[in-house]
């Protein structure tokens, strides 16, 4: 008999199962995938890590959280500074000095400001945005809405920047210096080499792991084995979609070989004219510098609709979704013996560092640490 049952291999069940060993308790994780690490997983492809579920990397401002990770694995001081391409021509990211040279060649912070007030001013009459577009018009107007926001957000979400709320582009951030770094964590990195995989191993260190087991399949015989439960999957479906089904962005990979030692000179490249399909090309060799490898591995990473079978990626946070949301989550908060977390179970976007944190929390309150 385990402690625990751990459904889901992610993150968050890792951290759990590592947490869980060191207070003493015996956890079974499984996974319905033939892997553990949820979308953190990576894949050796030529000597090269790749990232199967989008390229991760690891920022945060939270001193516990890199303290906790690097304990486990080694980073490596990788720095994002993402590049978009629109049209022919490629911009700096996050919008800084570098993208306001490259839009209208402004030299001096003064410089891009007024430009850029004078960009605003022609969205003055908008005083209350009634949705993206109006949004992103009075923080940035015409000329970064339409290069560098548009096309991007429109492939991203599947639907006109006009149908898509204002909130989600409340802020903007300008950087008036020459900074080409897209976080403002204080800690970055990747694990040495490029992957995840040691991460989770070592997280996972003491626990039995099954895989290729779908929790719905053997339920009965599953509960049987623990005391009690940890699901990280989503939570509609552990209420057999009740209340409804809740609404995600979907994403496919489309992972490239290619022989040449170097195809972008850059990690990330977005695409963010709404012609080209997909939003943005990783090529994984450059989260660990100084590979030697003859050969490439790229990923063009498309949106795409969510429906079952599909991956379900990002949340769609309208008021629709938040409310049946919430009447799963009363459910949950009644359930005995099992506990809620992760990203799908708590239905949210949560990057690495707040999905660690809030294991630990968890952690924190089931073993009294
Ligand atoms: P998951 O990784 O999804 O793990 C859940 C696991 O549960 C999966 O392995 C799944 O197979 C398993 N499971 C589900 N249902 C069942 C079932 N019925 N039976 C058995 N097993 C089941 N964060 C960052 O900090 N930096 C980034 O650059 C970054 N990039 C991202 C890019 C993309 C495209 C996405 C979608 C997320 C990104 N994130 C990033 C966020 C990061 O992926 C999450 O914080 C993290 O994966 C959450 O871990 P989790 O354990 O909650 O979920
Ligand atoms: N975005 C954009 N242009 C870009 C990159 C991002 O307009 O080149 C917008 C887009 O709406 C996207 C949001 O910013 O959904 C968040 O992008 P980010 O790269 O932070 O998110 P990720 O998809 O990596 O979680």
């Amino acid at each position: 008999m385990y402690d625990y049952l751990i459904v889901g291999s992610g993150l968050f069940g890792a951290v759990f199962a590592h947490e869980a060993a060191k207070a003493g308790k015996s956890c079974l994780v499984i996974d319905k995938r033939q892997h553990t690490g949820g979308n953190l997983h990576c894949q050796l492809i030529d000597n090269i890590w790749v990232h199967q579920y989008g390229a991760h990397i690891f920022h945060t401002s939270n001193r516990q959280v890199w303290q906790y990770v690097n304990q486990l694995t080694e980073f490596n001081n990788f720095v994002n500074s993402p590049l978009a391409s629109y049209q022919g021509k490629l911009y700096h990211l996050p919008f800084n000095m570098n993208t306001f040279y490259e839009l209208w060649g402004v030299r001096t912070p003064a410089e891009a400001q007024a430009k850029i007030d004078e960009q605003r001013s022609e969205f003055a009459h908008i005083t209350q945005p009634a949705n993206l577009e109006e949004q992103a018009l009075t923080l940035c107007g015409r000329d970064i809405y339409e290069r560098l926001i548009k096309g991007y957000t429109e492939k991203q979400w599947g639907c006109a920047a006009t149908q898509l709320p204002a909130f989600i582009i409340k802020r903007l951030p300008f950087r008036f210096t020459f900074d080409n770094n897209y976080f403002n964590d204080r800690y970055q990195g990747i694990p040495e080499g490029g992957g995840y995989n040691a991460l989770i191993d070592a997280l996972l260190a003491k626990a039995d792991v099954r895989l290729g087991t779908d929790y719905f399949a053997h339920r009965d015989e599953l509960h049987a084995q623990a005391r009690c439960t940890l699901y990280t999957g989503c939570i509609d479906e552990f209420y057999n979609y009740c209340h409804g089904h809740l609404d995600y962005r979907s994403l496919r990979f489309e992972h490239k070989r290619l022989n040449t030692p170097d195809f972008q000179g850059n990690a990330v490249v977005n695409y963010t004219e709404r012609q080209v399909p997909y939003t943005r090309v990783i090529e994984h060799k450059h989260f660990a510098p100084g590979s030697q490898q003859p050969t490439t591995v790229v990923t063009y990473e498309h949106p795409d609709s969510f429906a079952p079978g599909k991956e379900p990626y990002y949340p769609v946070n309208d008021a629709r979704n938040a409310a049946i949301y919430a009447r799963y989550a009363a459910m949950a908060d009644a359930e005995p013996d099992v506990l809620f977390g992760g990203r799908l179970a708590r239905y949210t976007y949560a990057d690495m560092d707040d999905t660690i944190m809030a294991a630990l929390e968890l952690c924190k309150k089931v073993f009294q640490q």
